[in-house]
């Protein structure tokens, strides 16, 4: 079994160890010091200049038993935000942080689990699957680290990404997501003396808004625009909109099909804005990209990636359950790479605000059911 003391100790360690996205180069060091002092072959993967860390991704081998498939282990060193000076606090079962700060147990609960782990297949002598780690940067920022794994250094074919909270769940499923991205020019124009003269990019953009279906399109698709900004003063009219939104969805065609959707009410509504002015035709102008993040996963229940969490489960007596996740991990990259990877919950808790915390109770278990699930063979 996990020692329980050990893995909370760990855990805070980790927690102190400010780390957001692009500013983990200090926890890669530290982290990559204990896998090595734990007899594992670590290396530190190419330092993420390419996207403005000064950290880099932790790859780590330890050697198990023989003829037996390796197994990867994922959890990502970054946190979200900028926050850097985290206090944790301990009281009544619950790590949180001291109310100014995330917790940061998103995601550092995942990496103290994988280190308790192998502390405890050492100290115990206990027979293993060869394990590949994989501790990754910048995951909160866009996958970065995940994205620059060299795959053909990995063996493991299945694995397991600590990132996720519900510890009764086990996560086999993740959209595909496109981020959209739209600037609308509109003409500006004095808006007291000459409103005529020109057509305002916000009027423009909040027609399209308006009649774009967003939030939950179907059981398996989502829409959102997060961001909007535009205009320089109330007397202008304005000439530029830029706009921000993302579709998901666990169809890739449905995600094809909603982002087309969305960027056509934005054509018509840029068409729309056309007149003349002076006998001359004006109109507005749309420049739109499309970014897919990443591509979606689904593991299918009778794999034994997923059988071998629900028989741990079983087995510390916990009926867990395969459940489709709304979101997109480094486990979206491992799949889309060949490595059958499913998302375990840590039990992390309103994970990206100042209320994050954790419970010591769900920390554990979390560690003893990888454990037990890495015992079976
Ligand atoms: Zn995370």
């Amino acid at each position: 079994m996990i020692n329980k003391k050990r893995l909370v100790d760990e855990f805070i360690e980790l927690v102190k160890i400010g780390s957001p996205s692009k500013s983990e180069g200090k926890i890669c060091k530290v982290v990559a010091q204990k896998l090595t002092r734990l007899g594992a072959k670590t290396e530190l993967g190419p330092v993420g200049k390419k996207f403005g860390s000064n950290g880099s991704n932790v790859i780590a081998r330890i050697e198990g038993k023989k003829g037996v498939a390796p197994v990867l282990l994922n959890a990502h060193l970054d946190t979200v935000g900028e926050d850097f000076n985290i206090t944790p606090i301990i009281s009544n079962g619950i790590i949180k942080s001291d109310g100014t700060t995330i917790l940061g147990s998103d995601d550092k609960s995942g990496v103290a689990i994988i280190l308790e782990i192998i502390k405890i297949f050492k100290e115990q002598k206990i027979p293993h699957p060869p394990i590949e780690i994989v501790f990754t940067i910048c995951e909160e920022i866009g996958l970065f680290g995940a994205k620059t794994v060299d795959f053909s250094k990995i063996k493991a074919k299945y694995g397991y990404s600590l990132d996720t909270g519900e510890i009764e769940n086990i996560t086999t499923a993740a959209p595909s997501h496109n981020r959209i991205y739209l600037k609308i020019f509109g003409v500006e124009s004095h808006a007291g003396a000459a409103p005529e003269l020109g057509i305002s990019a916000i009027e423009v953009a909040s027609k399209a808004i308006a009649s774009l279906k967003l939030g939950r399109i179907d059981k398996i698709s989502t829409s959102n625009i997060g961001k909007i900004y535009g205009g320089v003063a109330t007397n202008i009219i304005p000439g530029y909109t830029e706009i921000a939104g993302e579709a998901r969805s666990h169809s890739e065609e449905k995600l094809k099909k909603i982002t087309q959707d969305m960027l056509k009410k934005f054509r018509e509504a840029v068409e729309e804005s056309e007149k003349t002015v002076k006998g001359k035709k004006i109109i507005a102008r749309l420049e739109e990209k499309v970014v897919n993040e990443y591509s979606k996963f689904a593991l299918s229940e009778n794999l034994p990636v997923v059988q071998k969490i629900i028989k741990a489960g079983k087995k510390l007596g916990k009926n867990i359950t395969t459940l489709q996740g709304g979101g997109g991990s480094d486990a979206n990259v491992f799949n889309k790479a060949g490595i059958q990877t499913a998302v375990v919950g840590t039990g992390m808790k309103k994970v990206h605000t100042k209320e994050e915390y954790i419970e010591i109770d769900s920390l554990v278990f979390s560690a003893n059911l990888l454990l037990e699930a890495l015992r079976l063979n």
